[in-house]
């Protein structure tokens, strides 16, 4: 693999062009042209504009990828997060075009992204799983009520193609469920273009706990420890840590070594995440995603390897040659997504950077294409930036994570830093373990 497309934009793009380039692979960015001055498409070896700033028009227009892949001469496709991260049939048209596509199989990537098909692959891998339908809803309103009562309220009513914290309502009550079942039908029919849902327990007050694993295709597949998310505002990730706090390392052992057993048992491709809701002591898997993380350097911190570069060369065919034991997962790191918002009510807020001033300092990263005078442009996520904090014990961690805070200088736009100085004050969240629904009550109580 000599030189690798970049299917994406902001942060993520420019990771992906340091590992290759660490790697002594040359790139290809490929930009709209609203993104022009992307950090990464000036230090790129190649920039190919694909289209105009909408994304269905450039980052999700798969012929102008592909075309910018083949001008270039291209070896290989990485996706990124996002955009066709988790587009099987971008995937395979990749392949069939010659291209390497950094990241599962186009099999596999279908089976994971239709929920329903990624719960019946995990049942079959013995991965525990929320009591639910067991597949699509019927248009019959009695049997869906007994299903429901048989369940036990609240449920939650999701897309089987949804994604993004999109396509979900929770019921509390019967009388709101059938009226549930057909909005969210039409709103998944309309977003994803299938109207299947599915039905579920809602678990009340769970946690957002997540595997990371790698495997080769080949058999082999390792995990590297847990992140805990739980930390979400409309099912968006703002902060996230690793490992999750009060996990033993018996549960992560046991937990770890089962989605190991299931990637073997399908073969899996690459890095991915089990994402599980953990509650009273117990996991419950909720889905697989089948590509790099945002939150990846986290994990990356506590197990002092590097995810995207291990990404690259198991496309290039490199085995897994240790075991998850081998990977020792030290100290504790957490991440601060920055965000492009009113840190009050949470309005994107693009516009020209006048002022910045990167935090630093021992156990600080930053995972960021802004620079001064840059223009965060208003046609793509508010994600702008991450710091990520690293030290031998959470305390640390969060020590530095306040300084990193303090120190970061953004100007020009608003950003949500002072809702992470909050967070980092509260004690709940210092005493760790906080549930999903911690951050959206934390909003709502200082609004009130
Ligand atoms: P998406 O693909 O849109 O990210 P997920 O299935 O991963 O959707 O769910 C996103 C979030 O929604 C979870 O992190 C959790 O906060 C909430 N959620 C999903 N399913 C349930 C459930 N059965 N009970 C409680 N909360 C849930």
């Amino acid at each position: 693999m000599k030189k690798v497309l970049i299917a994406n934009r902001g942060e993520i793009a420019l990771r992906v062009q340091r590992a290759c380039h660490e790697l002594g692979i040359k790139t290809v960015a490929v930009y709209s042209s609203a993104d022009r001055e992307l950090m990464h498409v000036q230090l790129a070896d190649e920039a190919v504009c694909i289209g105009p700033p909408a994304p269905l028009e450039s980052y999700l227009n798969i012929p102008a990828v592909i075309s910018a892949a083949e001008i270039t001469g291209a070896d290989a496709i990485h996706p990124g997060y996002g955009f066709l991260a988790e587009n099987a049939n971008f995937v395979e048209q990749a392949e069939k075009s010659g291209f390497t596509f950094i990241g599962p199989t186009p099999e596999t990537i279908r089976t994971m992204g239709d929920k329903i098909s990624a719960i019946k692959a995990m049942k079959k891998a013995e991965i525990p799983c929320i009591p639910g339908s067991d597949g699509p809803l019927g248009k019959n309103d009695q049997e869906n009520m007994q299903l429901a009562k048989k369940i036990g309220y609240p449920i939650i009513i999701k897309a089987a193609a949804g994604g993004g914290g999109r396509g979900m309502r929770i019921v509390h009550e019967e009388s709101e469920l059938l009226s549930a079942i057909n909005t969210t039908r039409m709103e998944a029919h309309s977003a994803f273009k299938d109207p299947t849902v599915y039905m579920e327990k809602f678990l009340q007050n769970p946690r957002h706990i997540e595997i990371q694993v790698v495997g080769d295709g080949n058999g082999n597949a390792v995990y590297l420890g847990e992140r805990d998310c739980s930390l979400q505002r409309r099912h968006q990730k703002i902060l996230e840590e690793a490992p999750a706090p009060g996990i033993t390392a018996k549960q992560r052992k046991a937990i770890g070594d089962q989605c190991v057993l299931a990637c073997q048992k399908i073969n899996y491709r690459g890095v991915g995440t089990f994402e599980f809701l953990y509650e009273k002591g117990e996991f419950y898997f909720i889905e697989m995603n089948t590509r790099i993380q945002v939150e990846h350097p986290i994990t990356e911190a506590t197990t002092c390897l590097d995810i995207v570069k291990w990404q690259i060369l198991i496309a290039m065919g490199e085995k897994i040659s240790i075991k998850s034991e081998d990977i020792e997962i030290k100290g504790h790191a957490i991440e601060c997504r920055i965000n492009a918002e009113d840190p009050d009510n949470f309005m994107p807020s693009p516009g020209k950077i006048n002022v910045f001033h990167a935090p630093g300092g021992p156990g600080i990263r930053v995972d960021s294409h802004i620079y001064q005078s840059y223009v965060v442009p208003p046609f793509y996520d508010s994600l702008i930036g991450k710091i990520i904090s690293y030290g031998d014990t959470r305390e640390i961690a969060i020590a530095k994570m306040k300084n990193a805070l303090r120190e970061i200088v953004i100007e020009g736009i608003k950003t949500n830093v002072p809702l992470h100085q909050r967070i980092l004050e509260d004690t709940k969240f210092l005493r760790g373990g906080v549930n999903i629904h911690y951050l959206e009550n934390f909003c709502k109580n200082r609004a009130d």
